[in-house]
C-alpha cells in the first residue's frame, strides 16, 4: 500500500478504520472510544469536496464538511454552492462552517459547529458563542488528532494505526483538494486543480452567454 494523496488511498484509509473497528462520528456529542470523527476543511474547491463526499458515501462513511462563506476560491452563495450543500446533506454528511477570523457567518446552511481557517495559535481555541469550536476539548487534543496539511502528516499516514485500533478515538482532518486532484507534490496537485478550474470556468462563461467563438 502506498501512502499517496489520492482518492484510492483515501478509500484505503477508510477501510483501515473500519477494519480497526472505528465508526463515524460527529461534533454533536463528546467523543467516545471507537469514534472516527472525519473532518474536512474545504479551503479551495467544492468540486474536490463532492468527489471525496461521494467516495465516502460509497464506502458507507460520513463526515463533517466545513465550508467557507468568505473564500476567494469559491462562492458558497452561488448556485454551485447551494447544489454542493444539498448534495453533501443528501449523501448523509454534515455541513459546518469554516470561518475566517474574526467573522463567524453561522446561518441556516450550517450546523452550529465551527473550525477557524488558518488560525493563529491564540485564536485557534477561542470560544464561539452558540457554536462548537472543533479545536476545543472535548473534540481536540494532540493525541487524538491527525491532519494532512500540505500533503504532510506530522506523525505519518494514520492508516496502519487505524487498522490496528491504535487510537482510542480520532479527529481526522483532511483537505479534499489534496486527495481529489492528481499530483505527487503539493505543487503538482495545485496545478491539476487549476487546470480543472480553467475548464470549469470556460463552462461558466458559456453559461453566462459569453461569446467564446
Ligand atoms: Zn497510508
Ligand atoms: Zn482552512
Amino acid at each position: 500500500m502506498t501512502c499517496d494523496f489520492s482518492l484510492g488511498h483515501y478509500a484505503e484509509l477508510l477501510r483501515a478504520a473500519r477494519a480497526g473497528g472505528y465508526e463515524c462520528s460527529g461534533f454533536d456529542r463528546a467523543p467516545e472510544p471507537g469514534d472516527l470523527i472525519l473532518r474536512h476543511d474545504v479551503d479551495l474547491s467544492l468540486e474536490a469536496a463532492l468527489a471525496v463526499a461521494e467516495l465516502e458515501a460509497r464506502e458507507d462513511a460520513w463526515s463533517t464538511w466545513f465550508l467557507m462563506t468568505r473564500s476567494v476560491f469559491y462562492n458558497l452563495a452561488s448556485r454551485d454552492g447551494a447544489v454542493a450543500i444539498e448534495r453533501l446533506r443528501g449523501l448523509g454528511h454534515r455541513v459546518a462552517h469554516h470561518a475566517v477570523w474574526p467573522d463567524v457567518d453561522l446561518d441556516g446552511r450550517f450546523d452550529a459547529v465551527v473550525a477557524w481557517h488558518n488560525p493563529d495559535p491564540e485564536t485557534m481555541q477561542a470560544d464561539i458563542p452558540g457554536a462548537v469550536n472543533v479545536m476545543q476539548p472535548p473534540f481536540f487534543d494532540q493525541g487524538h488528532y491527525r491532519s494532512d496539511s500540505n500533503q504532510h502528516w506530522r506523525h505519518g499516514c494514520p492508516h496502519e494505526e487505524l487498522a490496528a485500533g491504535g487510537f482510542e478515538w480520532l479527529q481526522l482532518l483532511t483537505h479534499p483538494e489534496i486527495w481529489a486532484f492528481p499530483g505527487a507534490t503539493m505543487r503538482e496537485t495545485m496545478e491539476s486543480m487549476l487546470d480543472a478550474d480553467r475548464a470549469a470556468r470556460l463552462e461558466h462563461l458559456r453559461a453566462d452567454r459569453i461569446d467564446l467563438s
